[in-house]
């Protein structure tokens, strides 16, 4: 077996403390969201991802025991699109430096934006935008006028 299997407790405790958002520090995509009309639903998308995995695995790290290996310090929480990405080619892309690097990152960043108003919506921006667009060009186009 190449992937480690956390236990629900730490899979559970994972996701908590990374708000159900993405670790990788270029994604924080949210992880969960309501599916559909009904409120009892919902679509999760987040996967406990192991630094340093089985024999066989990604990162795998011959001086870690299975203890270890299924412990929270040894998870990271990403979302499946990322968890994909970071393991293939056995992780050769992302060491578990990385990794660790964007886990204690994150840590940082979500008790900083804890009760913190997010960016604007999207809409709204792209609205923004246009009417600086719209002000700019209207003020390079008007002539200025000379008072004599
Ligand atoms: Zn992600």
């Amino acid at each position: 077996m190449t992937a480690i299997d956390f236990s629900k407790s730490v899979k559970s405790a994972l996701a908590q403390r990374a708000a159900y958002i993405c670790a990788n520090p270029d994604c924080r995509c949210l992880t969960l969201t309501l599916a559909g009309d009904d409120v009892s639903k919902v679509a999760y998308r987040g996967r406990a991802v192991a630094v340093c995995g089985a024999d066989g695995g990604p990162r795998h790290d011959a001086g870690m025991n299975g203890n270890q290996r299924k412990a929270i310090d040894n998870a990271i929480f990403l979302c499946t699109k990322c968890a994909e990405i970071t393991s293939r080619n056995k992780g050769a892309h992302y060491p578990a430096t990385v990794l660790r690097d964007w886990k204690e990152q994150h840590k940082r960043w979500v008790r900083a934006n804890l009760n913190l108003r997010q960016e604007e919506p999207v809409q709204l921006r792209l609205v923004r935008a246009a009417a600086l667009r719209i002000d700019n060009t209207a003020s390079a186009s008007v002539p200025l006028k000379r008072h004599k």
